[in-house]
């Protein structure tokens, strides 16, 4: 590759500054597309120079508050089994069990063994949507879903169960038993 020649600056030089001006030049196209995976360098520090560190969770190493993983855990202190148990035993009449709140903060390396987030290829990594939130389904409409998933589905039944979701939501709140394809 072809040294380029850079005009001598003025005044002395630092030896680094001499040995920068004999490093080959990359052509102009390479120049311009120098390899950067996400436009943040997937942190965000936002103009600091740098962010506190806090503690991953899983390995205890230091990752930096703006780059680490984190979520909000809201959860039982006690399982939805020992629940029942707990109600049927308590003195107080509709006595609210405390929640257990916990802050979480994972490394990358923590946050993608354990499955919080993916590795996205380049056109999947632009989605800037925030995580999908679990959400609770209803009383009446868990018991149906339990029922359905728990024993062997048969082969039509969840063809037909299929179809018919397929169908309410082509037809947007149509009837199921209307065939979507009527015109
Ligand atoms: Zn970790």
């Amino acid at each position: 590759m072809a040294l380029v020649p850079v005009p001598e600056p003025a005044g002395r030089q630092p030896a680094w500054a001499r040995d920068a001006r004999l490093t080959p030049a990359l052509p102009a196209d390479l120049q311009l597309s120098m390899p950067k995976k996400r436009r943040n360098g997937g942190r965000s520090r936002k103009g600091r120079g740098k962010t506190r560190q806090v503690d991953c969770v899983h390995c205890m190493c230091k990752p930096p508050k703006d780059k680490a993983v984190h979520r909000f855990n809201i959860r039982n202190i006690v399982d939805s089994g020992a629940m029942n148990d707990l109600r049927a035993a308590c003195a107080i009449e509709n006595y609210v069990v405390p929640k257990l709140y916990a802050k979480s903060y994972y490394c990358i390396s923590c946050a993608v063994h354990s499955r919080i987030v993916r590795v996205r290829n380049r056109e999947a990594r632009r989605n800037r949507d925030p995580p999908v939130r679990f959400r609770r389904r209803p009383e009446g409409e868990r018991k149906e879903g339990a029922g359905d998933r728990r024993g062997p589905r048969k082969a039509g039944e969840g063809a037909a169960a299929g179809a018919a979701a397929a169908g309410a939501a082509a037809t947007d709140a149509a009837p199921a038993a209307v065939p979507a394809a009527a015109e």
